[in-house]
């Protein structure tokens, strides 16, 4: 039965995708239904959207080469420059709280490897992603380019600024831990809008956190503990040893 759904995400997913990864030549495509199964739909993860598009991303080619076995694996992995890229279960968790719709402008902050932001790109038609580590934001670029994702837009610099000019943005999704919500981030963010942000103390677990404006307020909801690399600004790293 599991397989019959499974094939069938996959066909709409190569259907519906417009990047052209082709599932034949993917020989991490049984690993990948597996975590789709044991990590994501037996934990409770139903959004169709949100389940295609993890089946359909080759997360393996956003790893390093000497971690690529282990990419399907149920936890974060290291990208270089002390950085992550999250563990499956959480990025379909922020994913499927977004309740995002095609039409949606998302902006991502915290590429990292831009696994999380091909995962948007399945789902939505514009997502925009900001890194604050320079080498990492080329790679991420270069790597979506490479496999298609033509419709993501890398930006190197701080995300607590947000991205004025692609402004309003109706999803907003923080994938590093930080202590408060960026206003500017709010101010961003359309009427109705969601943004889902990692919220604590530097280095705690934090809650992950999802807002909704609605009508010029906005609505708190705790979803979960959560462990994230911190959220930083261009200043930390200058004082980094
Ligand atoms: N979404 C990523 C994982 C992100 S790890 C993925 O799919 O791989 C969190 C990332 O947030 C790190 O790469 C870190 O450098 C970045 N980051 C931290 N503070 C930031 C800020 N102020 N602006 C933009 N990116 C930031």
């Amino acid at each position: 039965m599991f397989s019959i759904k499974v094939n069938l995400l996959l066909l709409l997913g190569s259907l519906f995708s417009f990047a052209p990864v082709s599932v034949a030549q993917d020989s991490y495509i049984t690993k990948r239904q597996e975590m789709v199964k044991q990590q994501l739909q037996d934990r409770g993860i139903n959004d169709f959207a949100t389940l295609t598009a993890m089946l359909n991303v080759p997360r393996h080619e956003f790893v390093p080469d000497d971690i690529k076995p282990y990419a399907y694996n149920d936890n974060a992995l290291p990208i270089g420059h002390g950085q992550t890229i999250s563990q499956p279960f959480i990025v379909a968790f922020m994913t499927q709280s977004l309740r995002l719709k095609r039409s949606d402008r998302v902006l991502e902050i915290g590429t990292g490897s831009g696994y999380q932001a091909a995962v948007l790109a399945k789902i939505v038609d514009t997502v925009y992603t900001i890194e604050i580590v320079d080498a990492l934001a080329q790679e991420a670029k270069n790597k979506l380019q490479e496999l298609g994702y033509s419709k993501v837009m890398v930006r190197s610099g701080d995300g607590y600024l947000g991205w004025p000019e692609a402004a309003p943005f109706d999803a907003i999704m923080v994938t590093a831990g930080a202590e408060r919500v960026p206003q500017p981030l709010v101010d961003q963010l359309k009427e109705g809008g969601r943004i889902i942000i990692p919220i604590g103390p530097h280095h705690a677990v934090r809650q992950l956190k999802l807002l909704t404006k609605k009508k010029h307020k906005i609505i708190t909801k705790d979803l979960m503990p959560v462990r994230f690399v911190p959220f930083t600004r261009i200043e930390d790293q200058e004082h980094d040893p």
